[in-house]
């Protein structure tokens, strides 16, 4: 039996021209200050508006533009997960630290989130293909492993995504980028389809 996904976008979005949080922005280029959250809602809602389209359900922790904290997405997952096992948690992220390409983490060990992980990243490797993929083959798969809050203390499976670098020079370019982005959320809905009619 597949599994449904539950969407987290990252951070705070932009209200009236203020971004909801502090830090998580790329230094200002030619595009202007790319905001984490507002970027990261970008991809969740262009996953949303195609898995409308192609009729697969989801579930949806942090729908606001206000930045909700990391214990609010936990209750609302393990609220969610009192009525329904059969979900796992996608976190979307962009990230810093000046480096290049797309990553994905779950919890220290092998759990089950590490085969939801291994298809998110397999597609995401032939789908972005002028990418780098920063994987982690040293335990046989491709996940990076990390006990980041969410992940950590979700009662379900739960896999977060790093869509580029806000402040790596090609990365920064490749987040405003139209096509990048639409590779990206192609690529998620694909993964959450596969999970979903497993
Ligand atoms: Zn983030």
């Amino acid at each position: 039996m597949g599994k449904t996904v539950i969407l987290s976008n990252g951070h705070g979005g932009v209200i009236n021209g203020k971004y909801q949080t502090a830090g998580k922005r790329s230094p200002k280029r030619e595009h202007g200050v790319l905001y984490e959250g507002m970027f990261n809602r970008w991809v969740v809602n262009g996953v949303i508006e195609e898995l409308d389209r192609i009729g697969i359900p989801y579930y949806h922790v942090s729908p606001e533009l206000t930045d909700i904290s990391l214990k609010t997405r936990v209750d609302r997952v393990k609220k969610i997960y009192n009525s329904d096992k059969d979900v796992y948690l996608l976190d979307v992220h962009a990230n810093a630290g000046g480096g290049e390409g797309v990553e994905g983490f779950t919890t220290d060990g092998e759990t089950g989130s590490d085969a939801i992980a291994e298809i998110f990243l397999c597609n995401i490797e032939e789908d972005l293909k002028d990418q780098k993929m920063r994987f982690d083959f040293s335990d046989g798969d491709r996940d990076k492993e990390s006990n980041f809050y969410v992940l950590r203390n979700t009662p379900c499976s739960a896999f977060l995504f790093e869509s580029g670098f806000m402040d790596g020079e090609k990365d920064y370019k490749n987040l405003w980028d139209r096509n990048y982005l639409q590779s990206i959320v192609c690529s998620l809905v694909r993964s959450i389809t596969e999970i979903y009619n497993s």
